[in-house]
C-alpha cells in the first residue's frame, strides 16, 4: 500500500472514534430512507425473521397453541413471500409518522403501524426507535415486526400480537448475539448463532456492509478431557478489542469465553473445560468510488487459552 494512502487510512481510523460517540448518543440524523444504522438492523432482522420463526416453532417457547403456531407461520410466509420488496419498511420523522393510516386505529400506536393487508408497508417512527437503547435495539425489531406483520395476517388484537412479539424476542435473545464495531464509517457486526443447548455448537458470522466472512475454525481446538468426547460448546461475554493497525493492514480481534461440552466415552456423564478464544481477522483495505471501502482478507487465526 502506498504511504500517502497509508496517512489517510490513519486519519480515517482517527475518525472513527467520534463516529462511535455519535452512534451511540442516539437521535435521528438520518436523511432519505433506509440509509441509516438503525434502518439497515431493521432490514436485516426483516430478512432473517423467518428463520427465527422456524428454530423457534421447533421448540415450545413460541406457540403455546395451534392459533399461535398458525399465525406465526403465517407471518413467517409473508416475509417469504416480500423479503426482496422495496418499500415494504419506511421509515419517518415523528410528524410525518402521526399523519401515515388513519390515527384513531389505535391512540398508543407510537414506534410503528400498518394496514390490515399483505400489501401495505409497515411505518416506523425514526424519533421513537432512535431512544431505544442499542442493546435492545434488536430484540424490540423482531418483536415489531412479529406486531406488524401479525397485523397484516388480518390480526387485530394488539395485546394478542405484543404477546407474541415477546416470545419471539425472548427467544431470539436467547439464542443470538451481536456486537458492532465502527470501522471506516461502518459497522463490523459479529453474530453468534447459539441455541443454549448443552449439545449445539455456535455459529459466526462476521459482516461489513455487503460483505460477509466467517469466523476462523475454533471447535477442533477445544480439547476435551481423556477419555470424553466434545458434543457442544457455548460461547460467552464476546466483545470487540481495541483495532490494531499493523504496518499496511488492519487487525480486528474479538474476544470470548467457550465452555466445552465432553461427554464420557461410558457413561452419558457430562463435564466441561473453559476457554478464552480470541478470533483475529488481517484485512487490507481497498479504497472504491463514493467514499466506499472494501476489506480484503489476507489471513484469519483463532488462539485458545485454557482458563
Ligand atoms: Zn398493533
Amino acid at each position: 500500500m502506498k504511504k500517502n494512502l497509508i496517512l489517510i487510512l490513519k486519519i480515517i481510523l482517527t475518525f472513527a472514534i467520534p463516529i462511535i460517540i455519535q452512534a451511540k448518543s442516539g437521535g435521528p440524523d438520518i436523511v432519505g430512507n433506509g440509509a441509516g444504522r438503525i434502518e439497515q438492523l431493521t432490514y436485516f432482522h426483516y430478512r432473517n425473521l423467518d428463520k427465527t420463526i422456524s428454530f423457534c416453532l421447533n421448540t415450545t417457547r413460541c406457540s403455546s397453541s395451534n392459533e399461535e403456531r398458525q399465525l406465526l407461520l403465517n407471518i413467517r410466509q409473508i416475509i417469504l413471500d416480500t423479503r426482496t420488496e422495496k418499500d415494504r419498511l419506511i421509515f419517518l420523522p415523528e410528524s410525518e409518522f402521526q399523519k401515515i393510516l388513519n390515527p384513531d386505529l389505535d391512540p398508543a400506536i407510537r414506534i410503528a403501524k400498518t394496514d390490515f393487508h399483505l400489501n401495505s408497508s409497515i411505518y416506523f417512527n425514526l424519533n421513537e426507535l432512535y431512544k431505544i437503547p442499542d442493546n435492545e435495539l434488536s430484540s424490540n425489531l423482531v418483536a415489531i415486526l412479529i406486531h406488524e406483520l401479525g397485523h397484516q395476517t388480518g390480526e387485530r388484537s394488539h395485546a394478542k400480537l405484543d404477546a407474541i412479539g415477546n416470545k419471539v424476542s425472548l427467544f431470539f435473545e436467547l439464542t443470538k448475539t451481536e456486537i458492532l464495531l465502527d470501522v471506516l464509517n461502518a459497522p463490523f457486526k459479529l453474530s453468534v448463532f447459539s441455541n443454549r443447548g448443552v449439545y449445539d455448537f455456535p455459529e459466526l458470522l462476521l459482516q461489513y456492509r455487503e460483505q460477509t466472512f466467517e469466523a476462523p475454525s475454533f471447535i477442533q481446538k477445544l480439547n476435551c478431557l481423556k477419555d470424553t468426547t466434545l458434543v457442544g460448546i457455548q460461547l460467552s461475554n464476546i466483545h470487540w478489542e481495541k483495532v490494531d493497525y499493523i504496518d499496511d493492514h488492519f487487525v480486528l480481534r474479538a474476544k470470548v469465553w467457550s465452555e466445552s461440552y465432553c461427554e464420557f466415552k461410558t457413561q452419558k456423564v457430562i463435564t466441561s473445560v473453559r476457554h478464552s478464544i480470541t478470533f483475529e481477522w488481517h484485512y487490507k483495505v481497498d479504497f472504491q468510488p463514493g467514499d466506499q471501502f472494501f476489506f480484503n482478507l489476507i489471513k484469519s487465526q483463532s488462539l485458545i487459552e485454557q482458563f
